[in-house]
Order: structure tokens, then sequence, then C-alpha cells
């Protein structure tokens, strides 16, 4: 809809075709709003360094925004629990609309359970998807005292085999295939030459990759939800799946699992807490906190410095939750640092670990006993 830009002004025209008419200016005004706040989120992310691609022209617009609740958009109650939604419309309908009943015409709704007296509707974002026309309400609901978390925290270990494990030993293995509609209507699409029939067959394939994106966010927030309410702290690593993906064999999976969506729910939540991707958590060991190699594969992990034996995941994760925040880093290692038979200390000693893996090339196996600086006790 930006149907010029003016090189040497830097000013962009941002028309809306008349021919919208449906739509009311307030409903405009956002969309303008909405292209706007996109150009300054944009170039935010250039400033930080981040690649942003050319700008090309939009052929349609799958958002509108609805800023106000009562002013644009309302949901109207019609019998008990049940509601639907008015949408307001621009004058010049509202005069081709003769009778009071088509004048504020309701919309049908589906999910309108969701909907509770006790929330206060804000802005609102009217969706087009594959499958249909979708509402996004923002709503504010009365302040809940959530239980607190049972226990302090966990460790998590991403994997292709198990999608996830934690440092307690549970495990998780997600994997949303594609539909056989799916794949039926791709390899339909590889054949098909006439345009009608292939837009037809992208509809389909569109709306079952959208289902497929649902299935995938409800199993990872389900898991987040539950990881949430036990335990205070979720520590996890900041693995790159992209790499992962380059590995033949590994990218379907990586793509069928939720993988990157746990990452990103977990980074978004004040329980998340992200440990640097260059900490060796496979190889190191949880008790004596020296490297050994795990090659791929092996399942069971075995340091040949104290005999530790874990299963290769579990211990992975375990590795994560110790190089959590400072504070648990310390916990972790005095408690390491006392099991150990040569200091038989009875008062803590306070340890700070200046750990950097950047620079570790690993051969075979290093000592980081050697890294672990010990300090005056400070009381
Ligand atoms: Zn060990």
């Amino acid at each position: 809809m930006i149907r010029s830009y003016d090189k040497t002004t830097k000013e962009s025209f941002i028309t809306i075709p008349a021919t919208i008419k449906s739509l009311t200016a307030k409903m405009k005004q956002d969309i303008v709003a909405d292209i706007k706040n996109s150009f300054k989120a944009l170039a935010a992310l250039k400033k930080k360094g981040h690649k942003i691609g050319g700008l090309g022209f939009a052929k349609s617009c799958n958002s509108i925004s609805l800023s106000q609740y009562g002013n644009g958009y309302e949901f109207i109650k019609v019998a008990a629990g049940k509601y639907k939604l008015q949408l307001s419309v621009n004058n010049e309908i509202r005069k081709e609309l003769t009778t009071k009943d088509q004048k504020f015409k309701l919309i049908s709704i589906h999910g309108s359970d969701q909907i509770k007296p006790e929330m206060e509707f804000t802005s609102a974002k009217l969706v087009r998807k594959p499958s249909g026309f979708y509402i996004h309400a923002t709503v504010y609901l009365p302040r809940e005292d959530k239980p607190m978390p049972k226990k302090h925290s966990i460790g998590l270990d991403f994997g292709i085999k198990n999608t996830l494990t934690t440092s307690e030993g549970k495990t998780w293995n997600i994997r949303v295939p594609e539909s056989q509609r799916l794949k039926l209507a791709q390899k339909k699409l590889a054949r098909q030459t006439g345009e009608s029939n292939r837009k037809r067959t992208k509809q389909i394939i569109q709306k079952e990759y959208e289902k497929l994106d649902n299935k995938k966010e409800d199993l990872a927030n389900k898991i987040i939800s539950e990881l949430k309410k036990e335990y205070e702290v979720i520590v996890f690593q900041n693995d790159n799946f992209t790499t992962w993906k380059k590995n033949k064999g590994m990218s379907r999976v990586v793509q069928h699992s939720v993988l990157g969506r746990l990452k990103s729910k977990l980074r978004s939540s004040d329980q998340g807490q992200e440990i640097d991707r260059y900490i060796p958590t496979t190889k190191l060991c949880d008790v004596c906190l020296k490297l050994n190699n795990c090659p791929l594969g092996q399942k069971i992990y075995r340091c040949k410095f104290c005999g530790n034996e874990k299963d290769r995941d579990v211990k992975g994760a375990i590795v994560t939750e110790i190089f959590d925040t400072e504070r648990i880093i310390f916990d972790k290692a005095v408690r390491l640092y006392q099991r150990k038979p040569e200091s038989s200390t009875t008062t803590p000693t306070p340890i700070t670990s200046e750990l950097s893996f950047r620079d570790y090339s690993l051969s075979d196996s290093v000592e980081l006993k050697s890294e672990i600086i010990q300090e005056a006790p400070k009381l």
C-alpha cells in the first residue's frame, strides 16, 4: 500500500485505495500507524546490526488493528455465555444498510465461550489466516495470586532424539509430522499447471501449515506452563538450532519438533534463565567439572576422572542447571568443592568461577578445575 518512496526527501506516501469502502477511517489510520511502527522496528533492528532485506510492495494486508474496545469493535452478549462481534462499518456502508437490524449487524464468532464477564478488553486485531478471519483481543484480568512454584530450579537439555530432558530425568519427545493431506497437496501442486487449480491447492497447503503451527504452539505452551508451575527458575542453553539443521538427516526432525518455540518462550519468560551456548554442557562432568568426550550416539556419559555415569541428556540438563546465574554457580560450586575429598573444610568456601569456553579447544579431555579460582571467604 506504500505507493511511492521519495529517495531525496526520504518520504514514503502511503495511500489506501478508495475502493476499500467497508473500512472505517479509524481502521485506515491504524493500518498506516502499523506500517509506520513496522518501519521503526526494522530501523531499530538494522541499527543493532541485524540484516534487513530489501523492502517490497505488499499485495494485501492481513491484519487490521482495532485500537479501542467499544469504538470499532465490541462483543455483544446474545445469550448466557454467548457473544457476538460487532464491527463498526463506515458511513458510506451505513447509509446503504436500511433496517436497524442491518445497521448493527452482529457477526457470529466461534469460541465466544472464552469471553468472561470479568474481562476488560483493550485493543484487538482483525486477522486473516488461510483458514478464515480471526479476532485477537488483548484483555485485562483481575490479578490472581498464583501459587509459588514448589522447587527452586531445573535445567533443560534440548535434543534430537528426546526433544527435552530435565535435570530430574523427565523427557518429552515431541514430533508434529506433516499430515497426509499436506503431503498429497504438495505432490499435487508440483504437477498442476492451471492457475486457478494451483491457487486452490496452495490454499489447502496454507491451511494445513496453519494447523501444524497451532499444534506446535499448543504443545510448547503446555510444556512451558507445566515447568513454570513447578519451578521458579528454568535454566536452558541457548543452542543454535540452525546449525543442527545443517546436519543431514536432522533438519526434518528439527523442523517438526518445537525446539525453536520452546526456546523463544523461555527467553521471553521471566522464569527462564539462559546460559551461553559455548559452555560444553555435553562434555562437562556434573560431579567433578572435568571434560570428557561423549560422541553423538553414545547414550551414557562416562567420566574417566571420577567414574560418574549418567544418561547423556539428563547429565547435560544437570550441567545446564549448574551454570545458571552466578548465585547458583556459586552454590553448586561450593557443594561440588565440598564433595571432593581433598577439601575437608567445614565452613563453606566461596568460589567464583571464571569460565571462558570460547577459547577452548578440546583435544581429548581437559581439566577445568584450574579455572575455578578460590577466594577468601566473605562473611
Ligand atoms: Zn567426573
